[in-house]
């Protein structure tokens, strides 16, 4: 074991130990914002400390189909999704030219293996596609830190579900969500209409709430920006995580 691998290990075992105490309230601007103790053991905060070799190596070894990206500015480690995960397309709602040319198709590595973790959770509800506003945004670049949000490639904004038998069950139509309420766990509200899309939608999320695969989500319960779609994003350098 080298020593980072070591420093690795006894860190998940501090993790472990650290996980039957109660989350405290992080500092995330928001009284659903938590900071779990046993946070370097998540998906996410692991995925968002990856080298970039130790990233593209994981997602070759879990067979996503993907290519890695030209250099794109603000992204660390940019690669393109060219095939369904685990039966899941995921493919921006309106298409601008073939996808090697859509610099929105554009995600860092770390996003990429939350995305794989997002189509497990996709494929047992039989969604064959997954359609997003955009990943990679041009719109802040030089502004927003590095392995950040859209600019750095480490968010998606998921706007529709598109499953087996063609419905679709967007976010602005299905979620019928309430601004102010929590998603997931002992705070979580309710659907305002009980749908099979608001079931679909509200258990995504909070079985990515268990699976601690993103940092941050962001649904209509959080603010009228996200009425339209779920921003996912894993962030580096956050001990905290929200999702709501
Ligand atoms: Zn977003």
């Amino acid at each position: 074991m080298t020593a980072r691998g070591r420093s690795r290990y006894l860190m998940g075992l501090a993790g472990a130990a650290l996980a039957f105490v109660a989350p405290a309230p992080a500092k995330g601007g928001s009284r659903f914002a938590i900071e779990p103790p046993d946070i370097v053991i998540s998906r996410a905060y692991r995925y968002a400390a990856m080298e970039s070799e130790h990233c593209l190596s994981l997602l070759a070894l879990r067979d996503v189909p993907f290519e890695v990206a030209p250099p794109t500015k603000g992204v660390d480690t940019p690669v393109r999704l060219t095939g369904p995960v685990r039966g899941v397309h995921f493919v921006p709602v309106e298409a601008q030219g073939p996808p090697e040319k859509d610099f929105r198709t554009i995600a860092d590595c770390r996003l990429a293996l939350a995305l794989d973790d997002l189509a497990l959770v996709l494929s047992p509800h039989h969604v064959q596609r997954a359609e997003y506003f955009s990943m990679y945004r041009r719109k802040g670049v030089g502004f927003v830190k590095p392995g950040k949000r859209h600019p750095g490639g480490r968010a998606i904004d998921l706007v529709n579900l598109v499953l087996a038998d063609g419905t679709t069950y967007s976010v602005r139509r299905d979620f019928h969500g309430t601004r102010g309420v929590g998603t997931c766990g002992d705070r979580a509200g309710k659907p305002r209409r009980d749908t099979e899309g608001a079931r679909v939608w509200w258990s995504v999320i909070c079985e990515l709430d268990r699976l601690r695969s993103f940092n941050l989500i962001l649904s209509p319960n959080h603010d009228w920006a996200h009425r339209d779609h779920l921003h996912m994003e894993v962030r580096s350098g956050i001990r905290w995580q929200l999702i709501q």
